[in-house]
Parts: C-alpha cells; structure tokens; sequence
C-alpha cells in the first residue's frame, strides 16, 4: 500500500520546530496530554455506544494502557477510543490550522510554561518534546487501520497498515523516545507521572510491567536419567524439576481512586482537588475556588464547581464549543459540552455534574428541553453565586476574580434578569473619591450625603478621560462621589441594571439630571435661566440641526458649556464605542445617535460675555461664529468625536494666528477687511474669517 505524504499547515510546522528546538526541562507533561486525548477518545465511544451498543462490538473493553519497550527505546500508549478515519487523521494532525496554534506559540515567546500547551488545543505535539519520531497508529468502527507517522521537519506520512497486529478499534501512540529521554522507560518514573498528571482519568490506566517470577520446570537432563534409574523414581522426585526464573508482562493498574466527587468532601483534601481540577481542565495553576456539593430531594445530583485564577485566552472566542461542564449520569460520562447546563456568560466556570436522574441514553436534542436539566442549571447558578460570595470575602482573591471575569458579571447582568440584583453586588468601578481602588455599589451608598438619592456615573473611554470631565463639575462641589465606568461593556451593563437597592442609577452626561437641590437654589437657577433665553436662541440657530436644543445647565461650574445626550439615546461614550464597530449597519447609527443639548453655565465670563453680546446687538456676527469654536470644544470635552477635525483646527490655527500677530499676509485665508481693525476686536477678525469654512 502507497504511503501518501502531508505538509504540515505552517503555524504547526513553525510549533514543531519549537517544541524540538527549545530547552525545556519540564517535558514530563507529555503522558499527561497524550492521555488525556486518549481519554477524550474513551469518552467518544462511551458516548456513541449509548445510542448504538454494537460500536463497542470491535473492542469492548475500555482502558490505557502504557508499554515501555528498552530494547526498541519506545513507549506506547494505547487506548481503546473511538479511534481515527483517515480523514481525521488528515484532519487532526497537522493540515487544519487552530487558533490556538498562534496562540500558544505567543503564550511561549511571553514566558508562559510549556505545560500550558493542553489548553491551547495543541496538546498531541508535546509528544515531540520527548521523541524525534512518533507513530500514530489508529483504527477507527468506519475505517481501515492507518499508521500515521512524522518525524517533525514539515512533513508526516499515512499508510495503510499492513504490518502491525490489528487493534480493533483505537489508537496506539508510539513514540520513539530521544536518546536523552528514556528515563520514560522506567517503570518508577511513569508510575510518578501518571500519579501526580493523571489520577484523575476515569479509565484505568494501565502499565505493563516486566516481571521475573519463578517457575519450576521439567529438568530434561534428569529426566534423560530417570529413565535409566527406574526404581528410584519414587524417591528423587524433587529432582525431576528445576526453578528457573521467566520474564512475563502483567498490566498494573495505576488509577484506582474513585470518582472523587462520590467521595465525602470532608475527607478530601485541597491538593486531591486541584490535582482533580488539573486532570479536568488541562489548567497548570491551582483553581481560585472550587465548590463541591450534593443535592438531594425531588432531583438527585453531585457536582464540583472550580473558578480557574485566570480566563483562558480564547474566552470570548464564539465558534468555540464550550467544554467546561462535563456531565455525568450516575457516573457514566455523557458529554462535555452541554451548552444548557450553564449560562453563557458563565462560561468559564469549570467542574462535572453526576445526575442521577437523567436516561443514560439522552440525547442533544432532548436535553435541551429537559425538565431536569433546567433545575441542574439553576441549582449551578445559584452555587456560582454563592462561590463568588466566597471569593469576595477575600480582597486580594477578589481583585484576581474581577480582572479575569468582570467581563462576564457584567454580561450576566446583561443576560440574567434574576440573577441580575445578586451580580450587581460583585460589580467594581473606579469613582472620583475612591482613589486607586475601585469600590462596589454598597460602599458607594454608605458613603452618600443624605441628600443624595441616586447613584451617579460617567461612562469614559479611560479613567484620564473622565477624571477631569465638566460633567462632574457640579456633582464635586456639591461632595457627590460619581462611578467612572470605562470598560466598554459597563454602560450595557448599567442601562440594564437600572438600578441598585433601589436608588436609581444616573448617567451624569445626559439630559435630565435631576440634582438634589434646595428650593432656593431652584429658584435661583430659573430665575438665571430666563435671562438667558435669548442667547440660547441665537445660539440655536448658529448651530441649527448640529444641536437638538440650548439650555441653562445646573451641572457645570467651571466650564463654559458641555453637550448632553437623550435619557434614553446613546451617551458620548456609546457613540463612540459604536462607531468603532467597523461591521455594524450604518442606518441604525443615525437611528440611535445621540440628541445633543447644549448646555450653557450662566456663571462663566465667556458666557456672560456673549450674553452681554447678544442683548447689544441680536445679530452680532461675534456670536455666531465664536458659538462654533465652543461648540466643536463642548464636543470633545463631553466625549464625542469631531466630525470635522480639518475645519475645527483651521478655526484654532486661526486664533493662534491672531495671538501671535501673524502677519495676516501670510494667513492663506485671511479676509481683507479683518486689517481695519484692531486688537479689541480681534475676535471679530478670527470670526469672519471663520465664516468662510462653514
Ligand atoms: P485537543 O485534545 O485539545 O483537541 P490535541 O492536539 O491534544 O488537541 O489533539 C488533537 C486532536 O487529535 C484531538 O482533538 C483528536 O481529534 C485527535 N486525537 C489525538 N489523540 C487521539 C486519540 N488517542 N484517539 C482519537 N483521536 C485523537
Ligand atoms: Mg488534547
């Protein structure tokens, strides 16, 4: 039979030659990833013989089993799994491109240890680690037996296997082991291994071991005696054998704990757990948490719930099936990637569920609209939400929790309306009294003046941004604290939530900020605002459709105007994060788009000016065109983006020009009559000349 020849996709090739060519001393890891695939195929079958018993009729026995062989330098693992068709082996091994290939290979280049190889989907090239050659040799129920073979250097091989004794169905992996390298032939050593990587894998995993026993045989020389010495035979009889000793291979079992979550959780120690969360997830590192509990009652399940210390790097990654709940029915594994057995946006939530109650034969399609299967899921929330109570007992734990997943409370906000009130107590965010640190919405509210009635935030690209906004003018002076929410997702989260214990949540950069006010300052501030009635018409109709209305602002001390958005619109923020979005419909941004209103602060000199202006003279040009240059600066202080930055900074470049005298000669766009006039009214000058580009 030919055997045909494969380039191996570039990324594997260039990760190859990595793992070939790097120092690492921690190779051991490779007979925890070769078994854990091994497992991954045990599972397969396991699974599709539930619906058809008669795929397990080519081998029905379900093991790994782990053969070191001295005198060819090879060790063999071999597993009785679903094996692999010739597609698969195609397919699998070398021609399909992951993302995690790239992935791991950056992960590496950023020091991370090479034993972090299994989560990135790359696992079966660690073989590489410890051999220079690896045979792949598998039979799958639909396909002929195929040995799969590579060493390294951008090729590997299939033949059709004509030579090696018949598996039945399988996979053996065969690796032939570097000459630095055989300490993996030691029985002590792979016992070790298996021990510390593996003691979790719910096969048995079994060793075959070289023993010499002693075995009496038939002394031929003796015999050739007794013939002639008849008589005495009843006498020597002992003589007649002789012991000699005889190597055989028996197969050890190296696994033999039971299921730990079966076992009392009082008598498990926390290394069982992380070794179990280790075997389960691949993870290197030690779990943040881990839950382990029954339940008992009209539904019967026991499960173990782990938080990992960090998000994996494909966490949001939405093609990828999720695999993190493996589900078992009365200790039978069933699948490991039930999307309804937890919500989405706990995704990175991992650990096994054993259900007592679910049919063995369960289907995809039938689970999903499982009776059963829905209290599970909501038992697994509720028991995620009491281990995040745990870890948030805990500061720094805490602070770990939140960097690796607040993309995901936030998104459970987003999603889970009865869990919503409950995730909004693990919510952190920065605020203008809280410093370095970020604090949550209880210890905003115990830190509220009594007057106070709403929580106050401000969404922001970054924490430079918002820190210093007008928009917090009037909340500083009057000692309210305000959130400033700059990841992106928070304000989806807010909008949603609404509300915390019941005081409202107020977005500080839109309309109808109600501040708490006493009825004089009210009426102060009405009083202020019909004087400037007319200036916020002339000031409309300058702008004309770039403003939906001008109005008197209670929230700005200092700055001369700031530029709100609709209660129920986009803010600044959102707009931007929106139009950011390269694949997005562009209809539903002129849809969405924020309303802006212009406020005015009826105490700052520039306003007042232009007041004074307006009262003058209703059509004095000045204000017009200056009305501009604070619209277009309201713009980027309160957020958005200049639609015409050219034309903002040919007005800018001309007041520069005036402050600097410059010869109005060499302004390229100057207007002639700006020379007959002088220096008071040099705003004049920038402002016709400002006309032009409108
Ligand atoms: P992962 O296990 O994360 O998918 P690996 O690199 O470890 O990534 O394995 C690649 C693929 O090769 C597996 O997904 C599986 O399809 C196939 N494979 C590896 N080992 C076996 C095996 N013993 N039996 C069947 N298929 C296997
Ligand atoms: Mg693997």
């Amino acid at each position: 039979m030919a055997t045909e020849q494969f380039g191996f996709q570039a990324e594997i090739s260039q990760l190859l030659d990595l793992i070939i060519n790097t120092f690492y001393s921690n190779k051991e890891i490779f007979l925890r990833e070769i078994i854990s695939n091994a497992s991954d195929a045990l599972d397969k079958i396991r699974y599709a013989a539930l619906t058809d018993p008669s795929q397990l009729d080519t081998e029905k026995e379900l093991y790994i089993r782990l053969t070191p062989n001295k005198e060819n330098k090879t060790l063999s693992i071999r597993d009785t799994g679903i094996g692999m068709t010739k597609a698969d082996l195609v397919n699998n091994l070398g021609t399909i491109a992951k993302s995690g290939t790239k992935a791991f290979m950056e992960a590496m280049s950023a020091g991370a240890d090479v034993s972090c190889i299994g989560q990135f989907g790359v696992g079966f090239y660690s073989a590489y680690l410890v051999a220079d050659r690896v045979q792949v040799i598998t039979k799958h129920n639909d396909d002929e037996q195929y040995i799969w073979e590579s060493a390294a250097g951008g090729t590997f091989t299939i033949t059709h296997d004509t030579v090696n004794p018949p598996l039945g169905r399988g996979t053996e992996i065969l690796l032939y082991l570097k000459e630095d390298q055989l300490e993996y032939l030691e029985e002590k050593r792979i016992k070790d291994i298996v021990k510390k990587h593996s003691e979790f894998i719910s096969y048995p995993i079994q060793l075959a071991v070289t023993k010499e026993v002693e075995k009496e045989v038939e002394d031929d020389e003796e015999a050739k005696e007794d013939e002639a010495k008849i008589e005495e035979v009843d006498d020597e009889d002992k003589k007649k054998t002789k012991t000699v000793k005889e190597k055989v291979v028996e197969n050890e079992e190296l696994n033999k704990t039971k299921p730990l979550w079966t076992r009392n959780p009082a008598e498990i120690t926390q290394e069982e757990y992380n070794a179990f969360y280790k075997s389960l997830t691949n993870d290197w590192e030690d779990p943040l948490a881990v839950k382990h509990f029954s339940v008992e009652g009209q539904l019967e399940f026991k499960a173990i719930l782990f938080i990992p210390k960090r998000a994996p790097f494909d966490l949001f990654e939405t093609k990828k099936k999720r695999n993190n709940i493996k589900l078992y029915v009365r200790r039978v594994f069933i699948m490991d990637d039930c999307e309804d057995i937890i919500p989405e946006y706990l995704n990175f939530v991992k650990g096994i569920v054993d259900s007592e109650d679910l049919p063995l034969n369960i289907s995809r399609e039938t689970l999903q609209q499982n009776k059963i299967l829905k209290v599970i899921r909501k038992n697994l929330v509720k028991k995620c939400m009491d281990l995040f109570s745990e870890i948030a007992e805990d500061k720094d734990n805490f602070a770990k929790f939140y960097e690796a997943f607040a993309k995901n409370l936030k998104l459970g906000i987003h999603e889970d309306s009865q869990n919503r009130s409950k995730l909004a107590e693990f919510l952190r965010f920065y605020s203008t009294k809280s410093g370095e640190e970020m604090t949550s919405f209880k210890d905003y509210i115990t830190r509220m003046p009594e007057v106070q009635k709403s929580i106050y935030y401000l969404t922001g690209e970054s924490l430079a941004a918002t820190r210093d906004s007008p928009f917090l003018e009037v909340l500083k002076k009057k000692g309210f604290e305000v959130l400033l929410l700059v990841d992106p997702i928070d304000e989806y989260a807010v909008t949603q939530l609404k509300e915390f214990e019941g005081k409202k949540l107020v977005c500080v950069s839109k309309e109808g900020l109600e501040l708490e006010e006493t009825e004089e300052e009210k009426k102060e501030r009405e009083e202020e605002a019909k004087q400037f009635d007319d200036l916020c018409k002339s000031i409309k109709e300058a702008l004309g459709d770039k403003v939906e209305k001008v109005v008197v602002s209670n929230r700005i001390v200092d700055s001369p105007c700031v530029l709100v958005t609709g209660q129920f619109g986009w803010s600044s923020n959102m707009e931007r994060i929106m139009k950011a979005q390269a694949l997005r419909d562009a209809s539903m941004s002129s849809y969405m788009a924020s309303k802006k209103t212009l406020e005015l602060n009826p105490h700052n000199p520039i306003i007042r000016e232009l007041k004074t202006k307006v009262a003058a003279d209703k059509n004095d040009k000045t204000v017009r065109d200056l009305t501009y240059l604070l619209y277009e600066t309201a713009l980027l202080t309160s957020g958005f983006v200049l639609d015409e930055p050219t034309h903002f900074a040919k007005r800018i470049h001309r007041m520069i020009s005036l402050g600097l005298d410059v010869d109005e000669e060499e302004a390229p766009a100057a207007v002639p009559e700006a020379k007959e006039e002088e220096k008071p009214e040099a705003e004049a000058t920038s402002a016709s000349a400002m006309e032009d580009i409108d």
